[in-house]
């Protein structure tokens, strides 16, 4: 395709509605935590359990008080209707 004179690029829209579900067969959601200070991570895991607790034994070993909590998943999309 060339672009034309005057620098436009014509091109066809097309216009749908589209949602997004979870996709489960990607497996659950995985949890798990960062310290701010030092980039260090949890294992990931099913629940907060591990990780809070992983936390919990970084802050005793290194003084580090500030995580990030993460949840990890996976969502589809799917076209629901051409408009
Ligand atoms: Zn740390």
């Amino acid at each position: 395709m060339s672009v034309p004179e005057h620098g436009w690029i014509r091109s066809r829209l097309r216009f749908a509605q589209w949602a997004l579900t979870n996709e489960k067969s990607s497996g659950p959601p995985i949890h798990g935590t960062e310290c701010v200070t030092c980039g260090e991570t949890s294992q990931g895991a099913d629940d907060w359990e591990g990780p809070q607790t992983w936390a919990l034994r970084h802050a005793g070993q290194t003084g580090h008080t500030l995580f990030r909590g993460t949840v990890t998943s996976y969502f589809r999309a799917s076209m629901l209707e051409v408009l």
